[in-house]
């Protein structure tokens, strides 16, 4: 397996970074300042087929493999990690289950428009009492005739005030254990009952949309349920598998921005009459920040690889996620100290790259999940744990 980029790979990073340094560089500022959710940018990309890239041409994406999910997330986000945000909220979190799960009526009429960037999706499965055990969901779906009704509360959900459409988890059937009483649903936003009670204030990521939501007998057809039937848990984990690489590229966007940026200010700072970079305590946190984003590019292109080639890759995608989110928030903090006092600033973007990059150690399954996930399947392969 070649974790080197291909041709065609690397002609779609150039066309995605120009793209990206041509309509997000200059509104990145006004996302972070002003708070501003940048839904013109999501239409320029999907108008580009730069949010469906991964997915079939019948679906709407260029059937280039998920390798070039990992490049969007990182050429985006290397600008506005909000951004960034919002586009895996809606071309992956809520696209992929759809193109993997759903049925061509549902892919019409719930995914291409989201594809094309008209639309706006979201993934809805955390609660006030589930996170880390997703498997414990409360939000329930009841048959009614041909119709479900939908009942509970979903929070933390990015995109979620915005969204058109919500790829939703509920309970089916509340009397067998999780892996069998989940289901998926699409709800459109504008459902009867379906409230955004309201959006949080974040520490980083400033113009991303998380809301919190309740839905009060939400009324959808059974025509909107993804998948069979209590088989929602599968999807689940099917999705978080295939996030966690994406998750883990666009953390690594951001370290990247913040280590070129070390780079070019510690070549041009003078102290004791020299550039700072000719002190080896400048000079070798530049070289580990190097090291790290190296293994992060490895870590991700192989979960992704295996990803393409329709191998399950949980424990690759968690080693990718624990190891890129955790490196990039060391990066983005030494790239802050490598700028001294105007790194604490709001004159540089180093201070949101510090902030948006704390970020992934919680979402998509935290670091400690992370973990729990890698000892497992290591357990598992060795042979320890059926
Ligand atoms: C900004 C933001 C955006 C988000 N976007 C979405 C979204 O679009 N859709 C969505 O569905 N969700 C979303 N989430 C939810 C996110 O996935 C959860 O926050 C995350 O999975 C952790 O769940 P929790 O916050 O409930 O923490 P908890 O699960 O309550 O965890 C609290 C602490 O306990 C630790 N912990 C829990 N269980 C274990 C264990 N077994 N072993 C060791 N440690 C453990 C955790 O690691 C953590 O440190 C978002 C969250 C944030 C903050």
């Amino acid at each position: 397996m070649s974790l080197a980029l291909t041709g065609q790979e690397l002609s779609f990073q150039r066309r995605v970074r120009t793209f990206a340094e041509r309509h997000l560089r200059p509104i990145a500022a006004k996302i972070e300042a002003d708070e501003y959710f940048p839904e013109d940018f999501l239409r320029a990309l999907g108008k580009n087929k730069f949010l469906g890239a991964p997915f079939s041409k019948s679906d709407g994406g260029l059937a280039l493999g998920w390798v070039s999910e990992t490049i969007v997330a990182e050429e985006i986000s290397a600008v506005s990690g909000a951004a960034e945000m919002a586009r895996l909220a809606s071309a992956a979190l809520y696209s992929a289950p759809l193109a993997n799960f759903g049925n061509n009526v549902q892919k019409k009429r719930f995914l291409r428009s989201v594809l094309s960037g008209e639309k706006i999706g979201a993934l809805a499965l955390t609660e006030p009492r589930a996170g880390s055990d997703a498997g414990s969901i409360k939000t329930r779906a009841r048959h009614d005739g041909r119709d479900f009704v939908l009942n509970g509360e979903k929070r933390f959900i990015t995109n979620g005030g915005v969204a058109d459409y919500l790829f939703l988890f509920a309970v089916t059937d509340p009397s067998k254990p999780a892996r069998s009483r989940l289901s998926a649903f699409v709800i459109p936003r504008n459902s009867k009952g379906l409230e955004v009670v309201r959006a949080y204030g974040l520490l980083g990521m400033r113009g991303a949309n998380v809301a919190h939501l309740r839905l009060r007998n939400v009324r959808v057809p059974r025509e909107n349920l993804v998948g069979r039937l209590n088989c929602g848990f599968s999807i689940i984990l099917d999705e978080l598998d295939r996030e966690r690489p994406a998750v883990a590229a666009g953390m690594m966007g951001i370290a990247r921005s913040a280590f070129e940026e070390a780079v070019r200010y510690s070549s041009t700072r003078e102290q004791f009459g020299r550039p700072i970079r000719d002190f080896e305590g400048v000079s070798f946190k530049i070289a580990d920040m190097a090291v790290k984003l190296a293994a992060s590019r490895l870590l991700i292109m192989h979960a992704a690889r295996v990803l393409d080639r329709r191998s399950p890759a949980r424990k690759e995608g968690a080693i990718a996620k624990l190891y890129s989110t955790e490196a990039a928030f060391d990066v983005a903090h030494e790239s802050l100290q490598v700028h001294g006092g105007l790194g604490y600033t709001k004159d540089l973007p180093i201070e949101r790259y510090f902030r948006d990059a704390r970020f992934m150690m919680i979402g998509g399954g935290t670091s400690e999940i992370m973990r729990y996930i890698i000892q497992r399947e290591v357990y598992k392969e060795m042979g320890r744990l059926s």
